[in-house]
Order: C-alpha cells, then structure tokens, then sequence
C-alpha cells in the first residue's frame, strides 16, 4: 500500500525503556508504520549536550533499540538507527546555523529551562539544540512529525529554520516539515504526581520481570483521600485507574470504577488486578526482547542498515544544500 508520506522522529538514549516511554511514543511510532514511512533516530548527539560521562553510552542505545524492535518498529520497513552514524547531520546543522538568529535561540523557553537544570554545563552545543534538532527532521526530506501540542512551537522554529534557509539561497531545497498533531498523554510515575522518569526513579520498565512490575505497582499512590480500606475512593484522582483505562477491559473498568466509590474494592486488589493486566499486556513484549537480546550484534546489524539507508537520503538532501549554497566543488 502507498503510504502517505516520511514521518520523522528522534529520541535521546536513556536506555531501558518504561510505560511512560511506550505509552508517550514508542506505541504511536508502532503504529505509525502502517501508513507513513518512518525514519526512527537515537539522537546520541543531542545526549551530549547534557551528559558529562559518556560510558553508558553504548550500552543505553543498545537497550533502547531493543525495547524498540521488541515493541514492534519493523526494521525491514521503518529506518531505524543512530543519530551519529550520518554524520551528514552535523554538516547541515552548521549550515543552518548561520540562518538563524542566537537571540532566538536563547529566547527560547526550552534554553531557558535547560539553563536552569544544567547551570554547570552550559555549553555551545546546548544553544544549538533546536538546530540540530532541525538538521535531524529535514535531512530527512521529512513531511510529518508527530509532536503534541506543547512541543508545536519546537517544530515551527524549524519550519522557520527551513524558510530562512531557502529565503537567503533562493531555492526551495528544503521541505518544510508538518506537525502531525499527537495527542501525547502524560503518564505520571508510581508516586502519582510527577511525570514517569527514570532520574525520578518513578518509572516502570517495560523489560522488567512479573515479579518486579508487581511489586512497583504495589507501591504506586493512589486516591490520597482514601485512608483506610472501607473509605469510599475517587478512581478520577487516582493514578491506578488511569492505567486500568488503559491496560484492563472495558467491563473491568466499569466494574472498578463502581466498586472503587462504595468501597467494594480495596486498593491492594485493585493494584494486583492492575498488575495482572499489566503483566499479561507486556508479555508478548518480553518475550521478543529476551530473544532478540540473544543475539545483540543482530541489533546493532539492524541499526547500521538503518544508517547505510539513512545516509543514502542525507546525501541527496546535502547534494541540493552544497549545490544552493554554491560551494565549491
Ligand atoms: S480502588 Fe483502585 S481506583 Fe480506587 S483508589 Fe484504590 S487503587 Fe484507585
């Protein structure tokens, strides 16, 4: 079947992924490949901006393409590989950064935020970011990526970035890339309050065991006005039957959210039903990760065709962009 276009997408490798990583993107990318064509990228160079120590570098890239290919990417189809393996990347980015304006750049409010966490490392790199960024999703020939609304401003710095580009060059030789508007949804941690992460240690791995899953769902937060087990609760408040929503059946859903309010369910049953659901969603998951991860040099096979076909498209996008910007040859 034709497909309607090249999605692009990037995410930085921080290894083993969790709920909140599937359910925020990796489920949507899945999905994704029955209509669009998707270029999938480990960003390991946006990682540097903010990582002082390198040494798990490798080891967080291998275990986040695993969690990918064992959540569902088709290699066969969907490009998937690392960011710093077309270093064709890195030649756009300086090209387009002499289009774009540093007070825009440190305008931004994501710099700001940066700033604010990594007040030690504040690095030329971290101010190019979003250049970088750009240089990602437009080598590419990219006509969609799938973004929420929170990050649209992200991407129309880089149709800005792409307008500026073909402006001052006189050529449309770079496609201005859509927003594919994705309702991204916030999954809080097992403390229920902030968004799952692992520097928050509130995450839930996707590769973890039954037993270890089970446990991390014991502990999660729920309705915080329900103190003892025959205090009516308020599933509306509560985290555990967000999930439910998610991971359990309709019929078992209605039937929480009635008992739940008259107290017919206490929430330690509650969160074992949880994480029954839970177990039984991802063990389909688990099984293709424990038998991909037998042959680890077939992962990194994966990702160095996903580079080789990756290169192939930056060479013709760069061809157009030497060839605009009249270097010599
Ligand atoms: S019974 Fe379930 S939905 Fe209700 S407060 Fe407890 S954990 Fe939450």
């Amino acid at each position: 079947m034709a497909k309607k276009g090249r999605v692009f997408s990037g995410a930085r490798p921080t290894g083993r992924q969790h709920l909140g990583n599937y359910l925020g993107a990796i489920k949507n990318y899945v999905a994704l490949q029955d209509d669009f064509e998707c270029v999938y990228c480990i960003v390991d160079v946006h990682a540097l901006t903010t990582v002082e120590t390198t040494q798990d570098l490798i080891q967080n890239t291998y275990d986040m393409a695993l969690d990918w290919l064992a959540a569902g990417i088709r290699p066969e189809e969907s490009i998937m590989f690392v960011q710093s393996h077309v270093p064709q990347v890195m030649e756009l980015h300086t090209y387009l950064s002499m289009v774009t304006p540093l007070g825009k750049l440190t305008d931004l409010p994501t710099f700001k935020e940066k700033v604010r966490q990594n007040e030690s490392n504040i690095n030329y790199g971290l101010v190019g970011y979003p250049v970088l960024m750009t240089a990602d999703i437009v080598l590419y020939n990219t006509d969609f990526v799938p973004v929420g609304v929170d990050q649209a401003p992200h991407l129309e710095f880089s149709r800005e970035t792409v307008r500026s580009f073909n402006y001052r060059y006189g050529k449309a030789v770079l496609k201005e890339p859509l927003m594919k508007n994705t309702e991204i949804p916030k999954v809080l941690g097992i403390d229920g309050v902030q968004k799952m992460g692992k520097s928050l240690n509130n995450h839930i791995e996707l590769a973890s065991n039954a037993e270890e899953t089970q446990k991390r769902v014991m502990q999660m937060v729920t309705d915080p006005q329900r103190l003892r087990r025959n205090d009516p609760g308020n599933p509306d408040v509560c985290n555990v039957f967000s999930m439910h929503k998610i991971f359990s059946t309709k019929e078992e859903v209605a039937q929480i959210n009635s008992d739940c309010r008259t107290a017919g369910i206490g929430c330690v049953d509650c969160k074992k039903k949880y994480a029954a659901n839970l177990n039984a969603n991802l063990a389909p998951f688990r099984e293709r990760r424990d038998d991909l991860g037998k042959n680890p040099t077939a992962v990194w096979d994966i990702l160095h065709d996903g580079a080789g076909r990756a290169r192939v498209i930056a060479e013709e996008t760069m061809g157009a962009v030497r060839d605009a910007l009249q270097l010599p040859k």
